[in-house]
Protein backbone atom coordinates (compact mmCIF):
# COMPACT_ATOMS: atom_id res chain seq x y z
CA UNK A 1 0.00 0.00 0.00
CA UNK A 2 1.11 3.53 -0.59
CA UNK A 3 -0.39 6.57 0.55
CA UNK A 4 0.64 10.22 -1.12
CA UNK A 5 -0.38 13.51 0.99
CA UNK A 6 -2.86 15.03 -1.90
CA UNK A 7 -1.59 18.26 -0.31
CA UNK A 8 -0.52 19.64 3.31
CA UNK A 9 -3.11 21.57 3.98
CA UNK A 10 -6.08 18.57 2.36
CA UNK A 11 -7.65 16.62 4.78
CA UNK A 12 -7.66 14.05 2.62
CA UNK A 13 -5.16 11.02 1.43
CA UNK A 14 -4.82 9.59 -1.91
CA UNK A 15 -4.26 6.01 -1.46
CA UNK A 16 -3.05 3.79 -4.74
CA UNK A 17 -4.17 0.13 -3.11
CA UNK A 18 -2.12 -2.22 -5.05
CA UNK A 19 -2.66 -6.10 -5.16
CA UNK A 20 -0.49 -8.17 -7.19
CA UNK A 21 -3.07 -7.85 -10.11
CA UNK A 22 -4.89 -4.34 -9.68
CA UNK A 23 -4.48 -1.47 -8.67
CA UNK A 24 -7.46 0.72 -7.06
CA UNK A 25 -6.62 3.96 -6.50
CA UNK A 26 -9.13 6.09 -4.06
CA UNK A 27 -8.94 8.98 -1.58
CA UNK A 28 -10.53 8.92 1.55
CA UNK A 29 -10.90 11.93 5.04
CA UNK A 30 -7.17 11.57 7.23
CA UNK A 31 -10.06 11.03 10.46
CA UNK A 32 -10.89 7.36 8.25
CA UNK A 33 -7.48 6.70 7.53
CA UNK A 34 -7.00 4.13 10.35
CA UNK A 35 -9.99 2.66 9.99
CA UNK A 36 -9.45 1.91 6.42
CA UNK A 37 -5.72 0.38 7.01
CA UNK A 38 -7.81 -2.11 9.70
CA UNK A 39 -10.14 -3.51 7.11
CA UNK A 40 -7.41 -3.45 4.38
CA UNK A 41 -5.44 -5.84 6.53
CA UNK A 42 -8.09 -7.74 7.64
CA UNK A 43 -8.72 -8.64 3.95
CA UNK A 44 -5.73 -8.88 2.65
CA UNK A 45 -3.64 -10.39 5.97
CA UNK A 46 -0.32 -10.71 3.46
CA UNK A 47 -0.48 -6.54 3.72
CA UNK A 48 1.34 -7.05 7.30
CA UNK A 49 3.72 -10.28 8.05
CA UNK A 50 3.07 -10.12 11.52
CA UNK A 51 -0.54 -10.45 11.59
CA UNK A 52 -0.11 -13.12 8.93
CA UNK A 53 2.13 -15.24 10.68
CA UNK A 54 -0.94 -15.03 13.71
CA UNK A 55 -4.11 -15.88 11.75
CA UNK A 56 -3.19 -18.18 9.46
CA UNK A 57 -3.63 -21.67 11.57
CA UNK A 58 -0.26 -24.01 10.80
CA UNK A 59 -1.60 -26.66 8.64
CA UNK A 60 -1.00 -30.01 9.99
CA UNK A 61 3.09 -31.18 10.11
CA UNK A 62 3.60 -33.49 6.82
CA UNK A 63 5.54 -36.55 6.92
CA UNK A 64 8.38 -37.93 5.32
CA UNK A 65 9.30 -39.91 1.87
CA UNK A 66 12.41 -42.09 1.85
CA UNK A 67 13.23 -44.19 -1.10
CA UNK A 68 15.69 -47.02 -1.64
CA UNK A 69 17.01 -47.83 -5.25
CA UNK A 70 19.16 -50.48 -7.06
CA UNK A 71 19.18 -53.32 -8.97
CA UNK A 72 18.46 -56.74 -7.86
CA UNK A 73 20.42 -57.98 -5.28
CA UNK A 74 21.34 -54.86 -4.02
CA UNK A 75 20.05 -55.24 -0.75
CA UNK A 76 16.93 -53.06 -0.80
CA UNK A 77 14.49 -55.55 1.34
CA UNK A 78 18.28 -55.84 4.10
CA UNK A 79 17.97 -51.93 3.96
CA UNK A 80 14.48 -51.41 4.29
CA UNK A 81 13.81 -53.66 7.50
CA UNK A 82 16.91 -52.15 8.89
CA UNK A 83 14.91 -49.07 8.82
CA UNK A 84 11.91 -50.50 9.90
CA UNK A 85 13.48 -52.09 13.17
CA UNK A 86 15.13 -48.34 14.12
CA UNK A 87 11.66 -46.78 13.58
CA UNK A 88 10.25 -49.38 16.19
CA UNK A 89 12.99 -49.56 18.49
CA UNK A 90 12.68 -45.68 18.62
CA UNK A 91 9.04 -46.76 19.54
CA UNK A 92 6.67 -46.22 16.12
CA UNK A 93 4.38 -48.65 15.24
CA UNK A 94 5.04 -49.49 10.84
CA UNK A 95 2.98 -51.48 8.33
CA UNK A 96 4.56 -53.45 5.82
CA UNK A 97 3.35 -54.15 2.61
CA UNK A 98 4.74 -55.61 -0.91
CA UNK A 99 3.78 -56.95 -4.26
CA UNK A 100 1.45 -59.37 -4.14
CA UNK A 101 3.20 -60.24 -7.53
CA UNK A 102 6.63 -61.06 -5.94
CA UNK A 103 5.65 -64.78 -3.89
CA UNK A 104 9.33 -65.70 -4.17
CA UNK A 105 9.66 -66.13 -0.79
CA UNK A 106 6.43 -66.57 0.72
CA UNK A 107 3.15 -64.15 0.02
CA UNK A 108 2.59 -62.60 3.43
CA UNK A 109 6.30 -61.99 4.26
CA UNK A 110 9.14 -60.08 3.25
CA UNK A 111 12.33 -62.08 3.36
CA UNK A 112 15.63 -60.60 2.25
CA UNK A 113 18.34 -62.48 0.25
CA UNK A 114 20.31 -62.89 3.38
CA UNK A 115 17.30 -64.70 5.40
CA UNK A 116 16.05 -62.35 7.20
CA UNK A 117 12.33 -62.29 7.55
CA UNK A 118 9.04 -59.65 8.46
CA UNK A 119 5.78 -60.07 8.44
CA UNK A 120 3.42 -58.05 5.87
CA UNK A 121 0.60 -57.42 3.58
CA UNK A 122 1.28 -58.53 -0.08
CA UNK A 123 -1.15 -56.90 -2.04
CA UNK A 124 -2.00 -56.63 -5.71
CA UNK A 125 -2.44 -53.02 -5.69
CA UNK A 126 -2.43 -50.64 -2.91
CA UNK A 127 -5.57 -49.42 -3.21
CA UNK A 128 -6.68 -52.98 -1.86
CA UNK A 129 -4.89 -52.46 1.47
CA UNK A 130 -8.19 -51.12 2.73
CA UNK A 131 -9.61 -54.96 2.38
CA UNK A 132 -7.16 -55.63 5.15
CA UNK A 133 -7.13 -52.39 7.44
CA UNK A 134 -9.36 -50.09 7.83
CA UNK A 135 -8.77 -46.08 7.37
CA UNK A 136 -8.97 -45.57 10.98
CA UNK A 137 -6.60 -47.84 11.92
CA UNK A 138 -4.55 -46.99 8.84
CA UNK A 139 -4.04 -43.63 10.21
CA UNK A 140 -2.87 -45.26 13.46
CA UNK A 141 0.73 -46.16 11.74
CA UNK A 142 3.80 -43.72 12.00
CA UNK A 143 5.68 -46.00 9.65
CA UNK A 144 4.44 -47.37 5.92
CA UNK A 145 7.31 -49.09 4.40
CA UNK A 146 6.53 -51.10 0.73
CA UNK A 147 8.91 -53.46 -0.81
CA UNK A 148 9.03 -54.29 -4.31
CA UNK A 149 6.99 -50.97 -5.35
CA UNK A 150 7.62 -50.62 -8.93
CA UNK A 151 5.10 -53.10 -9.27
CA UNK A 152 2.14 -50.44 -7.28
CA UNK A 153 0.52 -48.50 -10.50
CA UNK A 154 -1.17 -46.51 -7.74
CA UNK A 155 2.39 -45.96 -5.82
CA UNK A 156 2.76 -41.72 -6.03
CA UNK A 157 -1.27 -41.16 -5.03
CA UNK A 158 -0.63 -43.69 -1.97
CA UNK A 159 2.57 -42.42 -0.82
CA UNK A 160 1.27 -38.25 -1.33
CA UNK A 161 -1.43 -39.35 0.27
CA UNK A 162 0.12 -40.72 3.87
CA UNK A 163 3.32 -38.58 3.92
CA UNK A 164 1.06 -35.20 2.77
CA UNK A 165 -2.57 -35.51 4.40
CA UNK A 166 -1.73 -38.46 7.24
CA UNK A 167 1.61 -37.10 8.28
CA UNK A 168 3.43 -40.56 7.31
CA UNK A 169 7.02 -41.71 6.98
CA UNK A 170 6.65 -43.89 4.41
CA UNK A 171 9.44 -46.03 3.08
CA UNK A 172 9.66 -47.26 -0.58
CA UNK A 173 12.14 -50.12 -1.87
CA UNK A 174 12.26 -50.79 -5.78
CA UNK A 175 14.41 -51.73 -8.56
CA UNK A 176 16.14 -47.98 -10.28
CA UNK A 177 15.44 -49.63 -13.30
CA UNK A 178 14.21 -52.86 -15.78
CA UNK A 179 16.26 -55.26 -16.95
CA UNK A 180 16.44 -52.86 -19.95
CA UNK A 181 17.72 -50.26 -17.59
CA UNK A 182 14.69 -48.22 -18.59
CA UNK A 183 12.52 -46.81 -15.62
CA UNK A 184 10.47 -49.02 -13.67
CA UNK A 185 6.60 -48.59 -13.16
CA UNK A 186 6.39 -45.06 -10.52
CA UNK A 187 9.49 -45.09 -8.85
CA UNK A 188 11.15 -42.10 -11.19
CA UNK A 189 8.14 -40.56 -10.16
CA UNK A 190 8.94 -41.37 -6.61
CA UNK A 191 12.23 -40.02 -6.73
CA UNK A 192 11.15 -36.46 -7.84
CA UNK A 193 8.60 -36.60 -4.71
CA UNK A 194 11.24 -37.78 -1.97
CA UNK A 195 12.77 -36.14 0.96
CA UNK A 196 15.82 -38.82 0.63
CA UNK A 197 17.18 -41.30 -2.53
CA UNK A 198 19.83 -44.06 -1.36
CA UNK A 199 20.87 -46.12 -4.51
CA UNK A 200 22.44 -49.25 -3.17
CA UNK A 201 24.75 -51.45 -5.94
CA UNK A 202 25.31 -54.78 -6.00
CA UNK A 203 28.71 -56.95 -7.07
CA UNK A 204 28.71 -57.68 -10.19
CA UNK A 205 28.12 -61.46 -11.17
CA UNK A 206 30.92 -61.72 -14.04
CA UNK A 207 33.65 -59.64 -12.40
CA UNK A 208 32.64 -58.69 -9.09
CA UNK A 209 32.61 -54.60 -9.44
CA UNK A 210 29.99 -52.68 -8.36
CA UNK A 211 26.77 -53.68 -10.18
CA UNK A 212 24.47 -51.25 -11.25
CA UNK A 213 22.10 -52.73 -13.53
CA UNK A 214 19.78 -56.13 -13.42
CA UNK A 215 20.80 -58.31 -16.80
CA UNK A 216 17.93 -60.81 -17.32
CA UNK A 217 19.80 -64.20 -18.84
CA UNK A 218 16.56 -65.56 -20.04
CA UNK A 219 14.89 -64.70 -23.59
CA UNK A 220 11.96 -63.30 -21.85
CA UNK A 221 10.51 -59.63 -23.51
CA UNK A 222 8.02 -59.29 -20.14
CA UNK A 223 8.56 -56.56 -17.89
CA UNK A 224 6.91 -58.08 -14.67
CA UNK A 225 9.09 -61.29 -15.43
CA UNK A 226 9.49 -62.12 -11.55
CA UNK A 227 12.27 -64.21 -11.10
CA UNK A 228 15.68 -64.95 -8.94
CA UNK A 229 19.03 -65.93 -9.54
CA UNK A 230 18.03 -68.17 -12.62
CA UNK A 231 16.72 -65.46 -14.57
CA UNK A 232 18.98 -62.09 -13.28
CA UNK A 233 22.61 -61.73 -12.65
CA UNK A 234 23.44 -58.84 -11.20
CA UNK A 235 26.06 -56.67 -13.77
CA UNK A 236 28.29 -53.53 -13.85
CA UNK A 237 27.81 -51.21 -17.15
CA UNK A 238 30.91 -53.35 -18.96
CA UNK A 239 29.52 -56.35 -18.26
CA UNK A 240 25.94 -55.61 -18.86
CA UNK A 241 26.61 -54.43 -22.41
CA UNK A 242 28.76 -57.39 -23.03
CA UNK A 243 25.97 -60.01 -21.78
CA UNK A 244 23.14 -58.33 -22.20
CA UNK A 245 20.53 -59.91 -25.08
CA UNK A 246 17.32 -57.35 -24.76
CA UNK A 247 16.80 -54.46 -27.19
CA UNK A 248 15.66 -51.02 -25.38
CA UNK A 249 12.93 -51.04 -28.09
ZN1 LIG B 1 31.19 -56.61 -14.45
Amino acid sequence: MRGTLDALTSPLWKIDYETRNTRTPFTLHRNCLGKAFAVISDRHPTSNPKDFNERVPRPPKCGQLHLILGPMFSGKSTELLRLVERYEVEGNSVLVVKSALDERYGVDSVVTHDGKTRDCVALPSLQRLEEHVSQQDLAQYQVIAIDEAQFFSDLVEFCLEAAEKRGQTVIVAGLSGDFRRLPFGQIPNISALADTVTKLSARCSRCNEPAHFSLRTVVDADTTLVGGSEMYAPACRTCYNALNIHSRE
